[in-house]
């Protein structure tokens, strides 16, 4: 398995501002935010993306959302988006399964 810019994220080799961390997921501050608040939901599973995703994965991508639910609630968002980019020519740049947390001011 190729390692990625996010599997070292998780392994603490890359330094990254941590929102929120389970046994399963870690969420961090975007590096290049599109948002006031931007933030990156990791499963700590290797997944290249939503294409890869299996039926034993079901629990984990569920789980997945009710994390990202609860970074919102962190962050007192009333509203948000949660964004999955899928592939290279879906715009994908990292290979480890991801959805992007937007809220606040959008930049343009
Ligand atoms: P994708 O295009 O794969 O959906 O999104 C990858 C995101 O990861 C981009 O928004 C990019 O700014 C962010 N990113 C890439 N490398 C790093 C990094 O080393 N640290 C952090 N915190 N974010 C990163």
């Amino acid at each position: 398995m190729e390692k990625d810019v996010f599997c070292s994220i998780i392994a603490g080799d890359i330094p990254s501002t941590r929102l929120q961390e389970d046994n399963s997921f870690v969420a961090i501050k975007d590096i290049h935010p599109k948002a006031q608040h931007h933030y990156l939901i990791i499963p700590k599973k290797h997944i290249e993306s939503i294409d890869d995703v299996e039926n034993s994965d079901r629990d984990l991508m569920g789980d997945m959302v009710l994390f990202a639910q609860q970074c919102a609630k962190t962050l007192n968002l009333e509203g948000y988006k949660l964004l999955v980019n899928v592939g290279e020519k879906g715009g994908q740049e990292v290979p480890h399964i991801h959805l992007h947390l937007l809220g606040g001011e959008f930049y343009r």
